[in-house]
């Protein structure tokens, strides 16, 4: 993997060699600080084999420094959407992140809201990022095909510098991607220069909710089907 822009993987915090794209996150665990990711490069899995909850896990180590990055799945009786066997999970404070442009801390911290029954946010659907609170979500775009809605604001999100600011019809906004696993997300309005509305107006986010996840306090649902906030 080479240090290109638009290419994001991570690397060893210890000796620079790299181990997985970006793009093979599935997951954050927020309480474990680590990522799980579909594959990796450049390790060795092995045992002795070890429990986590009920899951039999072996050693994953660098090959090029040999310090111990996490572990990967061998069995796992309790399949979920992010733990299944031959997945990994690495310890995001053993990462560095390329992200296209600069490196960076993997563990860098990020925004976390409490994820309890009268809470409501949104999430990155790939990587489960937290993105923004229910109260920041001012409407749903009435275009069906955009199926977007606006937001006051957003956390957890990179976005673009002025270099890469673009026109939609008459207003000036920068693509937003997600910080956890660079996904693009929608858009943040730099300029709105037509008379705006309450919604539309200069630094709200436009989101695709086709992106997004919602806690909607007892469980976690597609953003684009949850209507009844
Ligand atoms: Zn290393
Ligand atoms: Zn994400």
């Amino acid at each position: 993997m080479f240090q290109e822009p638009g290419v994001c993987f991570y690397c060893c915090c210890q000796c620079s060699t790299t181990l997985a794209f970006t793009n093979h996150l599935v997951s954050k665990d927020i309480v474990k600080e680590a990522a799980i990711l579909t594959d990796v490069q450049n390790v060795t899995a092995a045992g002795p084999y070890q429990i986590d909850r009920n899951n039999l896990v072996a050693d994953v180590t660098c090959n090029g420094c040999n310090s111990l990055l996490g572990w990967k799945y061998v069995r796992v009786p309790k399949k979920n959407y992010a733990v299944q066997p031959r997945r990994f999970l690495l310890q995001l404070n053993k990462l560095l992140m390329w992200d296209g442009k600069n490196m960076l801390y993997a563990d860098t911290r990020m925004v976390t809201f409490h994820q309890i029954p009268n809470a409501r946010f949104f999430l990155c659907r790939q990587c489960n990022t937290h993105i923004a609170l229910n109260e920041d979500f001012m409407i749903r775009i009435p275009d069906i095909m955009i199926n977007a809605g606006i937001f006051e604001e957003a956390v957890n999100v990179d976005v673009a510098g002025k270099a890469h600011y673009r026109m939609q019809c008459t207003d000036t906004v920068a693509d937003v991607n997600c910080s956890g696993c660079r996904k693009l997300l929608g858009w943040k309005y730099i300029e709105v220069p037509k008379e705006e509305t309450i919604f539309l107006k200069t630094g709200t986010f436009l989101l695709h909710l086709n992106m997004l996840l919602k806690w909607n306090g007892t469980n976690m649902q597609c953003a684009d089907y949850t209507w009844t906030c």
